[in-house]
């Protein structure tokens, strides 16, 4: 039996005491860490990609700081490693990926997706990126430049979709809802 098993909460409870007491973290610290984690879902970044549709002055944001535009949607992302946002348009698709593990915007996205983190994916993604979005169904015209990027432990990055045609005059809502986890990172494009 390990020492977690049997002192677990005696262990865990003299450990925060002590990094409160050296102004490392704070009991208020952990539960809004804690707060983030379970709020967060691929639903947040959906509302973000709407508004940046919809809302010019918000695009601008997110495109310069991501952690601000999600700060402005309500996101904590206090602890969190910075946030950048990527465009994809008529001539650059992005597609991210964490070579080195599963690096992702979790404050913002939640956990990342189970493929997102397998030896293949991250392998093929920098190999083969078209190979690779031709398994999730997604095909981009030739002329279309596929730039794959290594989200880090330090910086991590997620897609602003390109808005499909067929939702001129949408709501906020209706827009938010057909805006997919895999769009945000780049290996699907939302469509209607
Ligand atoms: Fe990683």
């Amino acid at each position: 039996m390990s020492i977690v098993e049997t002192d677990g909460p005696e262990l865990l409870a003299a450990l925060r005491k002590l990094l409160a007491a050296k102004n490392i973290v704070s009991d208020e610290d952990i539960a809004a860490r804690r707060q983030s984690t379970d709020n967060a879902s691929p639903g947040q970044g959906a509302k973000m990609v709407a508004r940046a549709w919809t809302d010019p002055a918000y695009k601008a944001l997110m495109l310069e700081d991501g952690t601000k535009a999600a700060e402005a949607m309500n996101i904590p992302m206090v602890g969190m490693p910075p946030l950048g946002v990527l465009e994809n348009t008529g001539d650059v698709h992005n597609l991210i990926v964490c070579t080195l593990c599963s690096c992702y915007p979790r404050a913002v996205l939640g956990y990342p997706p189970f493929w997102y983190k397998s030896a293949a994916y991250r392998a093929r993604a920098v190999r083969d990126p078209r190979g690779l979005l031709g398994e999730f169904r997604t095909t981009l015209p030739d002329d279309v430049q596929i730039h794959v990027v290594d989200s880090t432990a330090d910086y991590r990055w997620m897609v602003l979709p390109k808005r499909p045609e067929g939702t001129e005059g949408w709501s906020v809502e209706q827009l938010a809802a057909i805006v997919r986890e895999g769009d945000m990172v780049g290996v699907t494009v939302p469509s209607v």
